[in-house]
């Protein structure tokens, strides 16, 4: 049936994704061109998933800017920006006021600096009336690199494209990168920012350690590729082979056997690193964890709701598993995720239900009709999962009905272990209603 209304749609505004994507930068602050809720909402997501607090500046327009723009609203707020934190970079995210007045942010944050003000302004366009808090990821590191990238030697580094993922996420990754022994870029790396120690005998400071520096985002122009590790974090990549022509790979996140080979092999092309025992004993080691719940595993029915690029490579690993992934659903539109999904019923004649650009009402039919043993998304399905009387099992963001998630990761042969452990925990530790149709 037709509907006019969307009924909880796991997705987010574009500030949401932006500001994520500022803070994976060093001594970076995200100012929010907008209303006091515009940056007040992002920071509260931010506080509940990774526990953390997050320096966010907000222009804080009201009435008056509606009628004579926020040019001096955005003007004093860099000005305060700059003499109360004094960070390296401000990175500056438009809202729906903002864009709908239609300010030059461009412009008035050039004119908000004084000759010789060392700090860097990066403006991204993320009018929240389109897409999603990936949109705005996206439009944010895009806008990183077409300010920052310089052309100069060769690095020999890979870039690497987070998108939103968790801190425990990137330090596997980086972890993968280390045992190959490849130098590399992360655009950006919330790894430390957003997961940052208490040290004896020292403060937290006021902008986290950690993040990518400036200087790096520069000598991205200068890799040997860029990874992106979600698809739909990829224009900046496309920027970087256009304009500097650094080689680009977009392949489905790398979560489970098929795509983490997928990533590493890639990783090997670009740097022509061997691919090291350490790592094929991981993999190996993802398979004898297979094996070992194969028996609670074989046929049971999992839904999956979430960022596209997670939820269709999960789809992947659940098909690896055995499992029988039964509706695969996303908020966020993306030209990948059907044909990503197509393709695994086809591989392992799985008959996965594709909801694409809708929201959690659609999902919870499509779960009462397909059935589903197991539900996986964030914390958004708790009460759908409690409705069906089945386990959630948290991934993605936000998570803020649970603590720690944040730190373990999901991607990567390890990950995928640590992932199918929580699932077949979940399973084992649930007592589930006979006269339900997910059994
Ligand atoms: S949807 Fe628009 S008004 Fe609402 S928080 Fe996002 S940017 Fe602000």
């Amino acid at each position: 049936m037709a509907r006019s209304v969307a009924i909880n749609p796991p997705k987010m505004c574009q500030p949401m994704g932006a500001i994520l994507a500022y803070m994976g930068v060093h001594g970076c602050v995200p100012l929010v061109h907008g209303s006091q809720g515009c940056s007040t909402y992002p920071r509260y997501n931010i506080a509940r998933h990774f526990r953390e607090s997050a320096e966010v500046a907000v222009s804080s327009l009201a009435e008056d800017a509606a009628v004579y723009g926020g040019a001096k609203n955005l003007t004093e707020a860099i000005k305060n920006v700059k003499s109360r934190i004094n960070p390296a970079i401000i990175g500056i995210c438009t809202t729906c006021m903002s864009e709908t007045i239609g300010d030059d942010v461009r412009l008035i944050s050039k004119n908000a600096l004084a000759p010789g003000d060392a700090v860097k302004i990066i403006p991204a366009s993320t009018p929240s009336y389109v897409g999603t808090h990936l949109t705005g990821y996206d439009n944010a590191m895009k806008a990183l690199v077409e300010t920052l990238a310089v052309k100069d030697k060769p690095n020999y580094k890979i870039n690497i494209i987070t998108g939103i993922i968790n801190p425990g996420d990137i330090r596997e990754i980086k972890k993968i990168l280390r045992i190959m022994n490849v130098k590399s870029i992360f655009l950006s790396d919330i790894s430390e920012t957003l997961d940052s120690p208490i040290l004896p005998g020292v403060h937290k400071p006021l902008l986290p350690d950690g993040g990518t520096e400036a200087s790096e985002i520069a000598d991205s122009a200068n890799s040997l590729g860029t990874i992106s590790i979600c698809r739909t974090a990829s224009s900046a990549a496309t920027y970087l082979r256009n304009k500097f022509n650094v080689p680009t790979v977009l392949d489905p996140a790398p979560i489970g056997v098929a795509n983490t080979d997928r990533f590493v092999q890639n990783i090997s092309s670009l740097s022509g690193a061997v691919i090291p025992d350490e790592i094929k004993k991981e993999r190996g080691r993802l398979i004898d964890s297979m094996v070992d719940v194969h028996h609670y595993m074989f046929g049971r029915k999992v839904a999956i709701f979430g960022d596209p690029d997670l939820v269709s490579a999960i789809v992947r690993f659940c098909a690896e598993a055995g499992m029988d992934p039964t509706v695969a659903m996303t908020a966020t539109k993306h030209k990948d995720f059907a044909p990503d999904i197509k393709e695994v019923n086809a591989e392992y004649k799985t008959d996965t239900q594709i909801l694409e650009g809708t929201d959690l009402y659609e999902f919870h039919e499509a779960v009462k009709t397909y059935g589903a043993e197991l539900i996986l998304g964030n914390s958004k399905g708790k009460d759908l999962a409690d409705d069906e009387g089945v386990p959630l099992v948290r991934f993605g963001f936000p998570v803020y009905d649970r603590v720690g998630v944040y730190r373990y990761p999901i991607l990567g042969y390890n990950g995928s272990i640590y992932l199918l452990d929580q699932m077949t925990n979940a399973i084992l530790g649930h007592k589930y209603d006979p006269n339900k149709l997910h059994q």
